[in-house]
């Protein structure tokens, strides 16, 4: 679609122009729809399509919900762009046309992963230290829906790529906290652990050189995580180091994972963290566009398994959305796509997709919202009150 660039390079051009970073994020949200209804046909704000919602036809108590975090952050131009289209093919194809997009969710927060997973887990903009082992200040998502629905703690599962991510399913806040959270799971760990020293046929699912925190999380031992593998995933310590040597990233790994944990645990929320995309630090373009295009496919394989498995077939939403984007090439406080450390609006305007139970398909929206109105939409959708929280519903989803 080279026909296109002018398009493209023209609306980066004027929206690099304008004034104000609001400004700035509401012509990026512009021309993120204006991309998608080129490519994909979806429709506007809901105004070319009669209302179609579908029926609430399932209880809260029976509703699933899948949150993915699209690894790392990547920009539009390696994307939604019709120069940056071919890296997610299935996004633009399968996902978006079921899916109601939101194209402007503004980060207003400390753009460092840690820290903004939590805050998109708290519905607060978290101000922890992102590089330490810190729980987030203020209850988690998981908190809310276990306290006020009284769901055990098989019910709430994360599924996170870096150790650094151990302490993300349970915050120290008095009124919750203490066992309330969920339970997370490192496939990383699930590895060492398997492994014991022996082998060295996993490095590149083990690596963690990014962001990596500077500590040495405090884990259960090896015990622990074998326990996890063959109590809970019904995984024998040998078919899974087998599998893993067929697998070429983390986030395969993790995506390995959750589906073993939808197939023996079946949690009502589970949450995904990828991150293979954020190799991009490492200034390796093509390794970048690599990680896009795996979590490209490993989203529409999660997607595929919600329809396979009995137990979340057409009762589950699943949202994705990323923590934040990366800079621009034209900031020179930037490195262009290989950091996020100028904080510009391309690196905070970001976008969330929605689909499945209860989401209209094929509609796109401009407006905008924030990284902290995730937790209260699902708070609205599965009927917990996330009374800290800082965001709003997204009334669109509900
Ligand atoms: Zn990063």
């Amino acid at each position: 679609m080279a026909t296109d660039f002018p398009l493209q390079s023209a609306r980066v051009r004027s929206a690099l122009a304008a004034s104000s970073p609001r400004e700035l994020a509401r012509q990026l949200a512009r021309s993120r729809r204006e991309f998608l209804r080129t490519a994909a046909g979806v429709a506007l704000g809901g105004t070319l399509l009669p209302f179609t919602r579908v029926a609430r036809t399932q209880t809260s108590k029976k509703r699933k919900v899948i949150v993915i975090t699209f690894g790392g952050g990547a920009r539009d131009q390696e994307t939604f762009a019709p120069e940056g289209q071919e890296n997610i093919p299935h996004l633009m194809r399968e996902l978006i046309p079921q899916s109601t997009f939101f194209t402007q969710v503004v980060n207003r927060g400390i753009l460092g992963h840690y820290v903004a997973t939590a805050s998109l887990a708290t519905g607060v903009y978290e101000t922890i230290n992102n590089f330490a082992s810190l729980p987030p200040e203020y209850p988690t998502v998981f908190e809310y829906f276990r306290k006020d629905l009284k769901r055990p703690s098989s019910d709430a599962w994360v599924v996170a790529p870096s150790n650094g991510f151990n302490r993300i399913g349970e915050s120290n806040h008095r009124s919750y906290g203490g066992g309330l959270g969920a339970r997370v799971i490192l496939p990383k760990h699930l590895l060492t652990a398997a492994m014991r020293g022996a082998s060295t046929d996993y490095e590149h699912l083990l690596r963690d050189n990014y962001e990596t925190p500077f500590y040495a999380p405090e884990l259960g031992g090896s015990e622990f995580e074998l326990q996890q593998l063959e109590m809970i995933l019904k995984l024998s310590v040998d078919d899974f180091k087998a599998h893993a040597r067929t697998l070429s990233s983390p986030d395969e790994l993790s995506v390995y994972i959750a589906r073993q944990l939808m197939r023996q645990v079946a949690p009502s929320l589970l949450w995904i963290t990828m991150h293979d995309i954020d190799v991009a630090h490492a200034g390796a373009y093509s390794l970048y566009i690599e990680g896009i295009r795996r979590t490209d496919r490993l989203c529409a394989e999660l997607w595929k398994a919600v329809q396979s498995e009995p137990e979340y077939a057409g009762k589950t939403t699943m949202f994705i959305l990323p923590d934040f984007g990366r800079d621009s090439d034209d900031d020179s406080a930037g490195n262009g796509f290989q950091h996020h450390r100028t904080g510009d609006p391309l690196s905070r305007t970001t976008w969330l997709m929605a689909l499945g139970a209860g989401v209209r398909e094929g509609v796109v929206y401009e407006r905008a919202t924030e990284s902290v109105d995730l937790v209260p939409t699902l708070g609205s959708m599965l009927g917990f009150s996330p009374s800290m929280a800082q965001g709003k519903p997204i009334t669109e989803l509900l």
